[in-house]
C-alpha cells in the first residue's frame, strides 16, 4: 500500500510525498515520515557576516580601526565566491553587512541584494557592545542603516552584534535596536563560553521573543547528554571534522529546531595576510581556511537553507 501525504508547511505549500507501507508497519512509516521531515524538509537559516579579515575582534590588538584602510581588501573577492556557490545551489541567505564595508563596496551590497539574499546589519564599526554606551551604539547602528539602506530594496529588519556580543550585561542594546526598526536579532550564544564571547547560559535553544518584542534566533547548539555543543559555524565549523558538524546539525533538526549557520567571507580565504598571534588565537583564526569552501559546499548539499527572514516567516 502506498500512502500519499500532502504537506502544508509554512515554506512548502502542498508538497506531496509517498510513504510506502508495503514492507513496514504504521510505526515505521511514522518514524520514516518524521525523519524525512527533519532531514529533508526542515529549512535552516544560512548567514554570512560581511566583514574583512582585519575587522575581526581577534585581530584588534594588532590592527587598529584607523589602520583598516591600509590593509589588503579581500572581502569583495571572497564574497563573490560565496555568491557564486549560493547561485549554483539555488540557495538564499542572510548577509549581516558591516557599515564600514558597505561604505567602500556599495556595488557588492547591491549585487547581494539583487541576487535575492536578505540584507541585515552588523553595525558600522565592529566595536563589541561592552565597549559602547547605549548612545554610542545608537549612533553606530544608525550610521550602518543610513549607509546600507539606500543600496537595497527592502527595509533592514535584522541585526547581529560584532563578536556575538549581546550578553546578559548588554541586553540594553535590544531597545536601541527596536528604535531603529529591527525586528529580529541573532547575536546570542546560549552557552556560558564561546570564542570571544561569554554568551548567555541556560537560555532557551529555540527562537524566542525578548520582553521588548525583538525576536531572538540564538546561535545553534546541539544537546549531547547534558552538554550544549556549539555547532553553528565559524571556528567550530573549521575546527570540527565535517562529519561531526553534520551529525550535530542533524541532531538539532531532529530535536525539531531549524539551525542557524554562520560564516565570514575571510573564512574561505587561505591566502589572507597572516599575523603573528598567540597560539590559541592563531588556531581559532587560521585553522582549515583551505577546507572551508569545500565544506560549505557539502553543507549546501546535505541541508536546505534560506534567509532568516524566510525561516521566521516575516
Ligand atoms: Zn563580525
Amino acid at each position: 500500500m502506498r500512502l500519499p501525504v500532502t504537506l502544508s508547511l509554512r515554506h512548502i505549500e502542498g508538497r506531496t510525498v509517498v510513504i510506502d507501507l508495503t514492507h513496514g508497519n504504521k510505526f515505521k512509516a511514522a518514524g520514516a515520515l518524521r525523519l524525512w521531515y527533519h532531514e529533508q524538509v526542515m529549512i535552516n537559516a544560512l548567514t554570512f557576516d560581511l566583514e574583512d579579515w582585519f575587522c575581526v575582534s581577534n585581530l584588534s590588538p594588532f590592527i587598529s580601526r584607523n589602520e583598516w584602510d591600509l590593509q589588503e581588501q579581500r572581502a569583495y573577492h571572497n564574497t563573490k565566491r560565496i555568491l557564486s556557490l549560493l547561485k549554483r545551489y539555488d540557495t538564499r541567505a542572510t548577509f549581516f553587512i558591516l557599515g564600514w564595508i558597505a561604505e567602500r563596496l556599495p556595488e557588492l551590497i547591491r549585487d547581494i541584494d539583487s541576487e535575492g539574499h536578505e540584507i541585515a546589519t552588523h553595525g558600522y564599526s565592529h566595536r563589541v557592545l561592552s565597549e559602547m554606551t547605549a548612545e554610542d551604539f545608537d549612533r553606530d547602528i544608525a550610521r550602518s542603516i543610513e549607509i546600507i539602506r539606500p543600496l537595497i530594496r527592502e527595509d533592514i529588519i535584522g541585526f547581529r552584534a560584532p563578536t556575538f556580543s549581546i550578553r546578559a550585561d548588554t541586553l540594553w542594546a535590544l531597545n536601541v535596536l527596536k528604535k531603529h526598526g529591527i525586528i529580529y536579532d541573532s547575536s546570542v550564544f546560549p552557552i556560558s563560553f564561546t570564542a570571544g564571547s561569554k554568551g548567555i547560559p541556560n537560555l532557551t535553544l529555540a527562537v524566542f521573543r525578548h520582553t521588548n518584542g525583538i525576536i531572538e534566533f540564538p546561535l545553534s547548539c546541539a544537546e549531547v547528554l547534558f552538554l550544549r555543543v556549539p555547532c553553528s559555524g565559524g571556528c567550530f565549523f573549521r575546527l570540527f571534522p565535517y562529519n561531526l558538524t553534520r551529525h550535530l546539525l542533524r541532531r538539532v533538526n531532529r530535536d525539531g529546531r531549524p539551525f542557524i549557520f554562520y560564516l565570514h567571507p575571510w573564512e574561505i580565504d587561505p591566502d589572507q595576510p597572516r599575523m603573528k598571534m598567540p597560539f590559541i588565537d592563531s588556531m581559532r583564526h587560521y585553522t582549515n581556511l583551505d577546507r572551508t569552501y569545500g565544506r560549505l559546499e557539502r553543507l549546501l548539499q546535505d541541508f536546505q537553507f534560506t534567509s532568516i527572514r524566510k525561516v521566521l516567516g516575516i
